[in-house]
C-alpha cells in the first residue's frame, strides 16, 4: 500500500524517477445545437432522452450535418494556443461498441485534426512552464449510462438496472492532447487550470469540471532519472476537480515507483481516481489506437476553411490571459502576483477592468489592492449586488481622502450585502471625512488653544506630542477628520515661527 504523497508532487519517488505525463482534455463546446443535428444543447436538468432526434439516437438512414459554430470554437482555441490550423480537414469514424453509442462508432477527427502543434505557457511554483499541445480536434459526445436500483428482484435483493440517457449524445466536444512534456502533478494541474481559463476567456466552453463540461485524463509513466526511454503508461480518469487532478497524478507516480521498486511491472491499463480513498484503482485494460479501426467518415465531406473565414475567427479573439497578465505588469505596474490573481478570477478581472474604465485616473495599484484584497474576500461565492460603478466611486472616495480606508471596508461590505449605493451608505453612516481645510483649521485652532502644554512640549523638541494633538483633533471632529490632513496641518502650524 502506497501512502498518499504530498500535493505538488514533491516526493522521494521523484528523486529517483522522472514522471512523464501527457494530458487529454475534453471540453463541451458552447453551441446552441448539437454537433451533427439540430437538438438543443440545453441538457442540464432536462428530462432524460428529451433532447434527442433520429440523428443523435444513431438511427439507420440518418445523415449528420456539421455545426459551424463548434468548428469555429476549435479553430479559435487553436489560434489561442499558437497552433497550426488545417485549411482542409476531414472526419473519421472511431469504431467501438458500447451501449451509450448506438451507431457503433463516434464521428471524430483522426489523421487531420483542426489544430496541431500548439503550446500553452503558465506559471508554476518553479516559474513559467510551457507544454506543447499536439492537437485539438472536434468530435461528438456519447450518451450517458445510469446504473440504478429499480424495485426488488425475486430473491428480495434490489434489482440493478442500467438506463441510457441520450441527451448528451452528439454534444460537441473538443479534445485537446498535449505532448508528454509534464513532469510533476503541479504542472498538470496548472496546465488544466490555464486551459480552463483560456476556454472561458474565448467563450468556447464554460468548462465546469463538476458537471462534466471539462474532463481531464492523464497518461502517467515514470522512468529512472537519466534514462531516455519512456516507461509503460497508465491512463488515469475520473478526476472531477483540479485538486483531484493533482492528487491523482501524484498518487499514481508514487504507486508506479512502489511497484517498480518492489520488482513488479507496470501494465498498460486505465485506472480511475477514487476521491473517497484518495487512490487510483484498476478499471480496464487500455485499448490500443488501432483497435478503433479509424476510417474516413463517408457521410460528411472534407472541411475546407476559407482564408477569410479563418482571419475573421482570429480577429474575434479577445485579449488572452497571458497577454492580459503582461499588460497589467508592464503597462499598469502591477506585481506579477497581483496580475495573476486578477486575471485568474473572472469577478476580479471584470471589476478591475470596469473600475479603471469608470475612473481612469485612479492608480491601478490601488484598484488592484482593493480588488485582490477586500473585494475577493467578500464576494466569495456571490457577486449578486456587486455594481462596478459603485465600487469605482468607493475607491475614488478613499483615494481622494474623503473617507478612511477602514470605513470604506464597511461601506463595501454593506453595498455587497444590501445593494445600496455607496453615496447613500457613506451619508447614512456619517463616514465622509472633513477634508475641507477651513473646517479643519477651526478644529485645529481650538485644540492648540486648549493644549498649551503639548504645544510647548513639541516646540521643546518632543516630536511625539504631535500624536496627542492629532488625537485631540480627531476627538473634536468625532473621528471624521482626515487623519493625514490633520497631521500635516498641525505640523505646519506648530513649525510656524512664533
Ligand atoms: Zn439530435
Amino acid at each position: 500500500m502506497t501512502t498518499a504523497p504530498v500535493a505538488g508532487g514533491r516526493s522521494a519517488a521523484l528523486e529517483r524517477y522522472e514522471a512523464v505525463v501527457g494530458i487529454e482534455i475534453h471540453c463541451q463546446l458552447k453551441t446552441v445545437s448539437k454537433m451533427f443535428c439540430g437538438c438543443s444543447t440545453d441538457i442540464d436538468g432536462a428530462a432524460p432522452n428529451s433532447r434527442t432526434c433520429p440523428v443523435c439516437l444513431g438511427l439507420p438512414g440518418t445523415l449528420p450535418t456539421i455545426n459551424k459554430k463548434a468548428v469555429e470554437w476549435v479553430i479559435a482555441t487553436g489560434y489561442a494556443i499558437d497552433a497550426e490550423i488545417a485549411s482542409t480537414t476531414r472526419w473519421d469514424r472511431k469504431n467501438y461498441f458500447y451501449p451509450d453509442i448506438p451507431k457503433g462508432y463516434q464521428i471524430s477527427q483522426y489523421q487531420l485534426p483542426l489544430a496541431a502543434n500548439g503550446r500553452l505557457t503558465f506559471d508554476t511554483s518553479d516559474g513559467p512552464f510551457t507544454v506543447r499541445v499536439r492537437r485539438a480536434h472536434l468530435e461528438e459526445d456519447t450518451g450517458r449510462l445510469i446504473h440504478a436500483e429499480l424495485g426488488v428482484a425475486a430473491d428480495g435483493s434490489p434489482r440493478r438496472v442500467s438506463l441510457i440517457d441520450f441527451d448528451r449524445s452528439g454534444m460537441p466536444l473538443m479534445e485537446i492532447v498535449t505532448e508528454p512534456d509534464i513532469r510533476t502533478a503541479e504542472q498538470a494541474r496548472r496546465y488544466a487550470e490555464e486551459l480552463r481559463l483560456l476556454m472561458r476567456t474565448i467563450g468556447a466552453s464554460d468548462a465546469e469540471m463538476e458537471n462534466g463540461q471539462m474532463r481531464v485524463e492523464a497518461n502517467v509513466s515514470i522512468r529512472p532519472r537519466g534514462r531516455e526511454a519512456f516507461g509503460t503508461r497508465v491512463e488515469v480518469k475520473n478526476m472531477n476537480s483540479m485538486r483531484a487532478v493533482e492528487r491523482a497524478i501524484a498518487f499514481e507516480i508514487e504507486r508506479q515507483a512502489g511497484v517498480i521498486d518492489g520488482g513488479g511491472e507496470i501494465h498498460m491499463e486505465t485506472r480511475g481516481w477514487d476521491e473517497g480513498r484518495q487512490s487510483t484503482y484498476h478499471m480496464r485494460p487500455k485499448e490500443e489506437e488501432n483497435d478503433y479501426r479509424y476510417f474516413p467518415e463517408p457521410d460528411l465531406p472534407p472541411l475546407i476553411a476559407a482564408p477569410e473565414w479563418l482571419a475573421e475567427i482570429k480577429a474575434r479573439l479577445p485579449e488572452l490571459p497571458a497577454a492580459r497578465r503582461s499588460r497589467y505588469v508592464e503597462s499598469l505596474g502591477l506585481s506579477a502576483y497581483d496580475a495573476g490573481v486578477i486575471v485568474n478570477d473572472p469577478i476580479a478581472s471584470s471589476v478591475f477592468e470596469g473600475v479603471l474604465q469608470a475612473e481612469p485616473k485612479l492608480p491601478a495599484k490601488i484598484v488592484a489592492n482593493w480588488v485582490t484584497g477586500e473585494l475577493l474576500r467578500l464576494v466569495k461565492g456571490s457577486d449578486g449586488n456587486l455594481d462596478v460603478s459603485e465600487i469605482a466611486s468607493l475607491i475614488k472616495l478613499v483615494a481622494d481622502g474623503d473617507i478612511s480606508g477602514t470605513n470604506a471596508k464597511e461601506v463595501l461590505a454593506e453595498h455587497l450585502a444590501s445593494g445600496a449605493s455607496v453615496a447613500s451608505i457613506v451619508e447614512a453612516r456619517g463616514f465622509r471625512q472633513i477634508s475641507d481645510s477651513g473646517a479643519l483649521g477651526a478644529a485645529i485652532d481650538s485644540v492648540l488653544a486648549a493644549n498649551p502644554a503639548a504645544v510647548a512640549d513639541y516646540r521643546a523638541g518632543k516630536g511625539a506630542a504631535v500624536g496627542f494633538l492629532v488625537g485631540q483633533v480627531m476627538k473634536a471632529t468625532r473621528g471624521q477628520a482626515n487623519a493625514g490632513m490633520v497631521q500635516t496641518a498641525l505640523r505646519e502650524r506648530l513649525d510656524e515661527p512664533e
